[in-house]
């Protein structure tokens, strides 16, 4: 691991991002923004996955009027994701949002601009850059022929000029390309220029199992790297598996910890319980600690008990039954039928004892 790349730290509503700030996770509604009520569910179950900050596609006046009630709802930093019309940035911000996702350029003139930064710039919001493989300026994609590493960078360094030359410089970046490859290069060449904190994923990556792993690969190189501030893991599905497969990474990199870690073998021919259900269902039940606490669900003697005993709760398998283990001490001995309940009920001592501590 590489250490973390100095970058500026600004505020996206209470959470800071960038410099020492823990890497946030993100996500985005896939609601109709103008359904406020739908779009207040969502958010709201993103949060209790651990979604950090929240943006919504604002398309027209109709999704803008509704960003009040939205705010209203939730209570994660909003972010509005605007396209071409200025106009939506600014009934956004009278609408309170918490930060932008806007590439000025294409916004409106250099005036319509310039209302938005000052806008902005008196609301203290921050704005995003975001630059995509697909939607490079035309005559840079000319001058390089297609979106390379360069390309990406210039359009980003380009509307980021736009911002500082009218003295504005909340501003995080993100550059991405479904390209895995071609995401890291171009983060990496754009955290060599700018120390704006960089938002950092795989766009368009595709359903959850190719999406989970291209981003896990794209993100997590970065970030091993020492690139990225916050991030959004990019899945055609759910938002909420974008918020779990965004921790599941950060938790991965060890960089932050939250809630249930699971170490589970990958079971072979010793096994003698069904390994792979238990590990599920135990997942499944405690997904909703935020706690971090490690637990692990081995299959055998062979590495069952070393593994069990350096989790914080865990059990080793054996024919049928299995030992559960509390910080490396043999608490008991339960059979097959009874291991889920009893590995739920130990971390949940174990956290409720953490706790009170
Ligand atoms: Fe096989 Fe035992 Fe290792 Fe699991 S812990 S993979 S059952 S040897």
């Amino acid at each position: 691991m590489e250490p973390r790349r100095k970058t500026r730290r600004i505020n996206v509503g209470n959470v800071s991002v960038g410099a020492d700030a823990p890497i946030s996770v993100q996500s985005m509604t896939n609601t109709n923004t103008a359904d406020a009520i739908a779009t207040v569910a969502q958010i709201n179950a993103l949060a209790v996955a651990g979604c950090e900050i929240v943006r919504v596609a604002v398309p027209d006046l109709e999704a803008a009027k509704a960003l009040k009630r939205i705010k209203d709802g939730i209570n994660i930093p909003l972010i509005a994701d605007v396209h071409f019309d200025w106009r939506l940035a600014i009934a956004a911000l009278e609408a309170g949002v918490d930060g932008l996702r806007l590439n000025p350029g294409n916004i409106g003139d250099e005036d319509r601009i310039k209302v938005v930064v000052a806008e902005a710039s008196a609301r203290r919001v921050p704005i995003r850059i975001g630059v995509n493989a697909g939607s490079v300026e035309k005559d840079i994609l000319a001058r390089y022929g297609h979106p390379t590493k360069e390309a990406l960078v210039e359009s980003a360094l380009r509307h980021v000029h736009i911002l500082e030359d009218m003295g504005f410089f909340d501003i995080k970046i993100s550059i991405k390309a479904s390209s895995v490859p071609l995401t890291i290069e171009s983060y990496t060449l754009l955290s060599g220029k700018v120390d704006y904190p960089l938002h950092v994923g795989v766009t368009e990556a595709g359903t959850l199992f190719s999406g989970a792993i291209k981003s896990a690969v794209g993100i997590g190189t970065l970030l091993a790297r020492g690139i990225g501030d916050t991030l959004r893991v990019s899945i055609t599905g759910d938002p909420v598996d974008e918020v779990r497969v965004g921790w599941q990474i950060l938790k991965s990199l060890e960089l932050r910890r939250r809630g249930v870690n699971v170490i589970s073998c990958p079971t072979c021919g010793r096994i003698k319980f069904d390994c792979a259900a238990v590990a599920t269902e135990v997942e499944k039940r405690l997904s909703y600690v935020t706690e971090p606490v490690n637990v692990a669900i081995m299959g055998c003697v062979v590495n069952g008990p070393g593994e069990a005993r350096e989790a914080d709760v865990g059990i080793a398998g054996g024919d049928g039954n299995g030992l559960i283990y509390l910080k490396g001490e043999v608490l008991r001995k339960v059979a097959e039928k009874d291991m889920v309940d009893a590995l739920v009920e130990e971390v949940e001592a174990f956290i409720e004892r953490k706790k009170r501590r």
